[in-house]
Order: structure tokens, then C-alpha cells, then sequence
């Protein structure tokens, strides 16, 4: 079989529409945008990813989710709730569930930790969670991509405060589009981030920008059971069309030119104390910024709702952590 990085199949997304990266969202101008905000309603599929065509606007993960991510209230400007989303957001930790442990156990199962000299692009990285583990732990050069530059710009302060600045590279791009030459990278991390684009367009158009033998550690909404309940389901297929089993994802990497090395699923104390019990400190003070208008409560009604769906049943669902290392016919 052959992995060839064939063009058609990486400017096409799954439903066959072909895209246009928006590299900076700030500077996309305003008829561009969608009278609707694309928002995901819930998280952990916290900032949705937008991917501007033409004509339209729609959420990069599939089609299957778009009717997820209209907020309630229609906003008179679109960026003004997008602006929401990053005000409640750039103040944490991470931006979806997660830890520094479990960014570890991935950097121990992709066999890099001895490694020298390492090119590694950490796509989605938000505010830098993932990011300063990998700088602290690899001898790497880390090229931090996000679209939102308001992001990068508390990871270039992280950064320093670590004393790792000069290891990372803040990228403002979309992921869809990255600005990295093809057979450059030692590994990509991707936490909590490759929904944006769906996982198997995402695993598929990023194998190219591996080199060969290279890493693929990303996290991943995932069924942890062949059943679960109705409404779980019901939520998460709504906002996640490709919301899968771990055999399934593994199967995904395994027909896009990967040999799975690992797997491994994020601990309830990732979402819980890493994620939403801070996240719900910060609802408060949120509304309070934003005088409690309609787009704020919408904002801080579908996180609650989407913590108590995880409080009823997380014996169902999770984060899967997934290791990969690119396969080529020669090797
Ligand atoms: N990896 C971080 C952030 C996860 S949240 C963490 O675990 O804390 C998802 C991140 O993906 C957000 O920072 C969001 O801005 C970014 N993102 C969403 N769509 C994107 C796109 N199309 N291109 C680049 N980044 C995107």
C-alpha cells in the first residue's frame, strides 16, 4: 500500500469541500464572517476552529457539527462572542482537558525523550499547556501554532517566565494551513485541538509534514465503551460528528500511514481539576465583565450543562491519548 502524499486528499476536507485557512482571524475582514458566530456550544471541544470558503463560513471538524455551534442569542457582531469564548479561556492553565503528567506518559511512549535536536510542532496550543512541557522536557525546537493570536501571546509570556522562550516558535495559523515545509518535523503534539479540523483529515493532511519514522501524539474525544447512554451520545455525536471508540481512532491512523505506538486515556482529574473546576472559579467574575448579557450566559450555561454530562457519566467518555509514528513503503 502506498502513502503518497496525494494533493487531492489533503485540500479537501471530509464532506469534499475544499477550504480556505484563515491564518489570522483578527485580520479576516468583517463581511467575511458568518452572521453567525462559529462557536461550539459546549467543550471540551473548547474554541472551535473556523475555516472561511468564499462564500461561507463553517466549523472545520464536519458537517455533522454545525448546527452545534450557533449560540443562542444572535450576536449584532459575530466577533464580539468569539471574543467571549477567549476571554473565558486565556486566563487558564489549558484550554481543554488534560496535564502535565499525562503530556509526559505521551513524550515517554513516543520514544523522544532521548532524542537530540528535535524539530516538533505543538498544533492548537492555546495558551501553552503542552507547549512548555515539551520544551522543558525535549532537545527540541517547538513551533507553537494557534489561530487566536490573543493565545500566543500569553504563551510568548509563559515562555519567558520558564526560561524557555528561546526553544519556541509561536505561530499564528490555521491548522489546516500550516506554514511548516512537508518532511520537516521529528513529531507533532496536537492536544484537545485535532477536532477542528476532524481527526482523520487532521491525521491525514499533517502525516506529510512528519518526516519519515516521525511522531504523531495527539488527544482526541473518545468512547471508552461499544455502548453509552442516549443523551451522551445524543450531546457528542451533535457536536462532534467522528466522536469515536479508541479502536476506531487506531484504525483511522492505521489506514492513513501510521503504526500506532500507544494509547492512553486522560485521568477525571484532568477535566475535573485541570479544567472545569477552574473554569466554573472564573464564571462569576466572567459574567460580572460582561454584565451578564445573554451571550455570556449562553456561554456559561452550555459549559455547565456540558460538566454535568460529564459528572453523569464519564465511566463512558474521555480524552484518548494517541502515539503514532509515520510509516513509509521503503522503510
Ligand atoms: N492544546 C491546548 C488548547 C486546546 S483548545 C490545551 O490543551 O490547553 C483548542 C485550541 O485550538 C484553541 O487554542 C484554539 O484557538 C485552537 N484552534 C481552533 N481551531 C483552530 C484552527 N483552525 N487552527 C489553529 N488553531 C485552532
Amino acid at each position: 500500500m502506498t502513502f503518497a502524499d496525494d494533493a487531492e486528499r489533503v485540500t479537501r476536507s471530509d464532506s469534499g469541500h475544499s477550504q480556505v485557512a484563515i491564518t489570522d482571524l483578527g485580520k479576516v475582514p468583517a463581511e467575511r464572517l458568518h452572521p453567525k458566530a462559529a462557536y461550539s456550544r459546549c467543550r471540551p471541544l473548547c474554541i472551535v476552529g473556523i475555516v472561511a470558503r468564499s462564500s461561507e463560513r463553517r466549523v472545520a471538524s464536519t458537517g455533522g457539527s454545525q448546527r452545534s455551534v450557533e449560540l443562542e442569542t444572535e450576536p449584532d457582531d459575530p466577533m464580539d462572542d468569539f471574543k467571549l469564548l477567549i476571554d473565558l479561556h486565556i486566563t487558564a492553565d489549558r484550554q481543554g482537558p488534560g496535564g502535565e503528567a499525562e503530556t509526559r506518559r505521551a513524550i515517554e511512549l513516543s520514544g523522544l525523550s532521548k532524542r537530540r535536536n528535535l524539530k516538533v510542532a505543538d498544533i492548537g496550543c492555546g495558551t501553552g499547556a503542552s507547549t512548555l512541557v515539551l520544551a522543558k522536557d525535549l532537545d527540541a525546537h517547538i513551533v507553537a501554532v494557534d489561530f487566536l493570536p490573543d493565545f500566543l501571546d500569553v504563551l510568548r509570556s509563559r515562555a519567558a517566565s520558564a526560561g524557555v522562550a528561546d526553544r519556541i516558535e509561536a505561530v499564528n495559523a490555521s491548522m489546516d494551513a500550516l506554514p511548516i515545509e512537508p518532511g520537516s518535523l521529528d513529531a507533532i503534539w496536537s492536544e484537545g485541538a485535532i477536532y477542528n479540523m476532524g481527526f482523520e483529515n487532521g491525521v491525514r493532511q499533517w502525516r506529510r509534514l512528519l518526516k519519515p519514522g516521525g511522531i504523531l501524539a495527539v488527544s482526541e474525544l473518545t468512547w471508552l465503551t461499544a455502548s453509552r447512554p442516549a443523551e451522551l451520545e445524543e450531546h457528542w455525536h451533535a457536536q462532534y460528528a467522528e466522536v469515536g471508540t479508541a479502536s476506531s481512532k487506531l484504525a483511522v491512523l492505521e489506514r492513513n500511514g501510521y503504526a500506532p505506538m500507544g494509547y492512553f486515556t486522560l485521568a477525571e482529574h484532568c477535566w475535573l481539576d485541570a479544567y472545569y473546576l477552574p473554569m466554573q472559579q472564573r464564571f462569576p467574575a466572567f459574567l460580572a465583565r460582561h454584565e451578564s448579557s445573554a451571550a455570556a450566559k449562553a456561554v456559561v450555561a452550555a459549559e455547565e450543562l456540558e460538566i454535568a454530562l460529564y459528572a453523569r457519566h464519564q465511566a463512558f467518555v474521555s480524552y484518548g491519548y494517541y502515539m503514532a509514528r509515520r510509516i513509509d513503503d521503503a522503510l
